[in-house]
């Protein structure tokens, strides 16, 4: 897809399901589930979003999925079906060493756990050997001083090779990167998450992440049991929602199992999420 002067590629990583009530938080199952099915265990079938971004000679990642370093349990546990990059770029010309710059909104497992794999040696090394990594300074202190409840959610693996590459580029608070690409710190799903926004030509798409995960959250109070600060997320999403549709903007959700992007528009004093190719 072209948008102004950037071409995008949904890389669809992984599917992975997650427990209904860690996806829906204090929102009975009851209400949830005549939006969203679940399977017997309960689980909600998700897909691990990134972005292929090219522009101004660079191939951007945004988000890196689940990756391959899963033991069989655990890949039983969430069903984990995921490909790798190699075959997921190819299509588009690239192979993991031509990506030079990695974009992660935070560091949790699911969003941060396909930048290294383990080589033959077994120990974790770099799927982009050649990318800059770029992510909140506050973010990079909070995964490696977690507080109890975030301990499971990170795992120095996914991450540590690259600040032993020389490859980490901490970020501190919002702003351009790269002509046309911003980072903007939302709180909430994690203190420092952050999200991106693409505009070229007037034109704009935003990488949503955990702070918009699926359509069914696009209500500002259904909260993720994910997620750190509640409260937080839903004045994120307050804030955010008007200027999506003010901007026309188009939005990627980090983890809808389908349609991805699409645009937030109000119909009947709601927001609706409006896939793109059901639009066009
Ligand atoms: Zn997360």
């Amino acid at each position: 897809m072209k948008l102004g002067k950037f071409e995008f590629h949904l890389i669809r990583e992984s599917t992975v399901r997650f427990d209904g009530g860690a996806m829906f938080g204090h929102v009975p199952k009851s209400v949830w589930n005549r939006l969203v099915s679940c399977d017997r265990f309960n689980r909600v079938l998700t897909a691990c979003n990134c972005l292929l971004v090219k522009a101004d000679g660079r191939n951007i990642l945004v988000e890196t999925g689940m990756g391959t370093k899963w033991s069989e349990k655990a890949r039983g546990l969430y069903e984990l079906q995921g490909t790798s990059f190699r075959d997921t770029l190819a299509p588009h010309g690239l192979r993991p060493e031509d990506i030079d710059t990695v974009l992660l909104s935070h560091l949790h497992i699911d969003h941060v756990g396909g930048l290294t794999e383990y080589g033959a040696d077994g120990t974790p090394r770099l799927v982009f050997p050649n990318a800059k990594v770029y992510i909140q300074k506050g973010e990079w202190m909070a995964a490696h001083n977690p507080d109890p409840r975030s301990v499971p959610s990170y795992s120095g693996e996914d991450f540590d090779p690259a600040e032993e590459a020389g490859k980490l580029h901490l970020l501190e608070g919002d702003g351009e990167l790269f002509p046309g690409i911003s980072c903007e710190v939302t709180g909430g799903h994690t203190v420092w998450h952050q999200i991106f926004r693409f505009e070229s030509e007037g034109k704009v798409l935003y990488y949503l992440a955990d702070i918009f995960p699926s359509p069914a959250h696009l209500k500002p109070h259904w909260v993720m049991a994910f997620d750190l600060v509640p409260l937080e997320v839903m004045r994120a999403r307050a804030r955010l929602l008007p200027r999506f549709k003010e901007e026309k903007a188009l939005c990627l959700l980090g983890h809808a199992p389908e349609n991805p992007i699409g645009y937030i528009v109000e119909q009947d004093e709601k927001d609706r999420f409006i896939p793109l190719e059901k639009e066009d």
